[in-house]
């Protein structure tokens, strides 16, 4: 049995079952494992930091969405957003269960294709497509969302010299009551751009129009935001049917739904607060049914859902580096994951549980990352129980954003792991090491 460490005695007011204004308190429970794998085993295995994925938990949250959807409306497509989680493992498991491939740029274009994607079901969004970008997109049949004229007018010339018609849809922004508006992003509604730009397609005749988008924002608290998004964009559409008789084939709704997570400063926990996938299904699919699409011409409804699908699916484990008392008097702990892996902690209050048993005493506690930096800071307070050095941490809902946006600095980027269904973790990207950063260096011979 392993020896029990030393806890000094502390006086705190006893709290005999009364209910605070959230309701009894919440005793926390340590997370041992994930996915039914020991913090302890993938530590000692991986390392620490580490990022684990979940594919049980990708896989399970694809599958309510894509139901919470298709059980309202006929025809639902999802569209992977490669930015929000590009690790190869992970587009395939979304692929695997259908979804398209969503990119906004060459880069994550070629990921796709390299990742076993039909062109066709890649949808290109974006402002900064090159020219290269367009070519590459519109021979294979992507579909290519216009952002603005400059692109239009681009991919209009080069239609003349492709051997195909391009597929196009013009990403549409919009008021729909959240504020401030996204409006640097596409063609605006209401002042009439969107529509120019559809008759300047149109007229041309150089490029097929075959749908429409728009992605309002991100982390929308407002389900209502989408029907009106939604209503909008079939305004549109049935403009174009009234005006050239042209059916546009699908209506893509962009990404932005809230991940369980919780906003700085927000008075609730977001895992009860925050809007359902049936919450924003309702909303879009009403407005589409009882908009004027003809019942056997109904659009394809395209979802490129992005931090609302994997959130909940990635996990940091992290160490105790040290404990020390601020000057204030107030707790501070050091861990060995900082805010350059976990790009989020900016702007959520990621669920901290620890990995072994502890005893009642709790404590506002800030959690600081290794790095020698003033911004390193994963939660400004944390009402944790005293963790020791050594001890494990789990940061929850870490699956979003993080893998993509997580830089090396002052620390290189730790080991991934996913653990597939049966419980058994792969490693889906390896540590970084001193080679990975001198590589791509070069020395000029005065300084080698
Ligand atoms: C980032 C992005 C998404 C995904 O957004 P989430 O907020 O992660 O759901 C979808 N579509 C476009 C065009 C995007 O830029």
């Amino acid at each position: 049995m392993e020896k029990k460490q030393y806890e000094r005695p502390h006086i705190i007011k006893l709290e005999a079952g009364m209910p605070g204004k959230f309701g009894m308190r919440s005793e926390s429970l340590p997370v041992t494992h994930i996915d039914g794998v020991s913090v302890k085993e993938l530590t000692t295995n991986f390392g620490s930091p580490l990022f684990v994925l979940s594919e049980r938990t990708i896989r399970s949250v694809y599958r309510k969405a894509l139901k919470s959807f298709s059980t309202r409306y006929p025809k639902v497509q999802f569209a992977w957003s490669y930015k929000t989680n590009y690790l190869t493992a992970v587009c395939k498991i979304y692929h695997q269960e259908g979804s398209w491939a969503e990119v906004v740029s060459g880069f994550e274009y070629d990921k796709a294709i390299a990742n076993g994607v039909d062109p066709a079901r890649i949808i290109f969004n974006g402002p900064g497509k090159s020219a290269d970008d367009l070519r590459k997109a519109a021979n294979g049949g992507s579909l290519i969302h216009i952002d603005h004229l400059d692109e239009l007018y681009t991919l209009t010339d080069l239609a003349g010299e492709l051997p195909r018609k391009p597929l196009v849809a013009i990403r549409v922004n919009m008021d729909t009551g959240i504020y401030p508006m996204w409006d640097r992003f596409g063609f605006n509604y209401e002042n009439g751009q969107a529509w120019d730009a559809i008759n300047k397609i149109m007229m041309a005749g150089k490029l097929e129009l075959v749908g429409l988008h728009t992605h309002i924002g991100t982390f929308i608290l407002s389900a209502g935001a989408y029907g009106v998004a939604a209503g909008k964009l079939a305004d549109l559409a049935l403009g174009i049917r009234q005006k050239f008789g042209h059916d546009i084939r699908y209506i893509d709704m962009g990404g932005g739904f809230a991940s369980k997570n919780t906003l700085k400063g927000s008075y609730l926990p977001g895992s009860d607060t925050n809007p359902t996938f049936d919450d924003y299904a309702e909303a879009i699919t009403s407005a589409l049914v009882n908009s004027g699409f003809r019942p056997d011409n109904l659009p394809l409804l395209i979802l490129e859902t992005g931090r609302a699908l994997i959130d909940e699916a990635g996990y940091i484990i992290s160490t105790v580096i040290a404990n020390k008392r601020l000057s204030s008097g107030r707790r501070a702990t050091i861990i060995d994951a900082g805010v350059n892996l976990l790009f989020t902690s900016f702007w959520y209050q990621h669920p901290i549980t620890p990995a072994q048993g502890f005893s009642q005493y709790r404590e506002d506690n800030t959690l600081y990352g290794p790095l020698c930096m003033n911004i390193d800071c994963i939660r400004e307070s944390a009402n944790l129980p005293l963790l020791n050095k050594g001890d494990r941490i789990v940061i929850h809902y870490t699956g979003a954003y993080n893998l993509t946006q997580w830089m090396q600095f002052i620390t290189l980027r730790p080991n991934v792991v996913l653990i597939d269904e049966d419980s058994k973790p792969h490693v889906v990207r390896e540590n970084e090491m001193l080679s990975t950063i001198n590589g791509p260096e070069k020395t000029p011979p005065h300084l080698a």
